[in-house]
């Protein structure tokens, strides 16, 4: 299934220069969505996760079908002052400034777990490479990254740590 036909690309989005690639078109079709979920899974499972995480915001829609469908616990990184119990947190450099993510501390657990981490989109790899050193931190095991979406020209794998990484579709 041509899943690339259900993006939707738009220019100067959120400012100009960014070609944003818009995956609502792609969840509101039924087919689309369900393709999506299935061929995530269907790569996803012989790394045997046993949790996957989901980057806010765009990881949670993407992450949680696929722990279902996977069979694993789902756990958020979010935002900072978004999780209410003891959290683990990264700091990661932004274009203009730092951002922070962060995690329960509890959630990461036990040690031995081992890790998929999941988003929409693959840009710089930024945000992946940060939430790789937020599990690496809790001393479980990293065994990948999925991305729906991964933008080629910005070698964001170069930000990310030595584990396989799995995408659907190349812009
Ligand atoms: P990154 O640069 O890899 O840290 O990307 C950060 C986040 O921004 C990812 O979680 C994506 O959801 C989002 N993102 C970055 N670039 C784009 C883009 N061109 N279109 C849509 N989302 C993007």
């Amino acid at each position: 299934m041509d899943i690339k036909a259900l993006i939707r690309e738009i220019p100067d989005f959120p400012k100009p220069g960014i070609n944003f690639k818009d995956i609502t078109t792609l969840l509101r079709d039924p087919e689309g969505l369900q393709y999506t979920i299935d061929a995530l899974a269907e790569k996803c499972a012989p790394l045997e996760a046993d949790f996957v995480v989901g980057m806010e915001s765009r990881g949670f829609i993407f992450g949680a079908p696929l722990a279902c469908k996977l069979g694993t616990g789902f756990i958020p990184v979010r935002k900072p002052g978004k999780l209410p119990a003891a959290v683990h947190s990264v700091e990661y450099q932004l274009e203009y400034g730092m951002d922070r993510l962060e995690v329960h501390q509890d959630a990461l657990h036990p040690p031995e777990s081992k890790i998929l981490i999941v988003d929409d989109v693959i840009a710089t790899g930024g945000t992946a490479g940060a939430t790789a050193r937020l599990v690496q931190q809790t001393g479980c095991t990293l065994v990948g990254f999925a991305f729906v979406i991964e933008l080629t020209a910005l070698n964001g794998r170069k930000h990310l740590p030595d584990a396989p990484v799995i995408t659907l579709v190349e812009f």
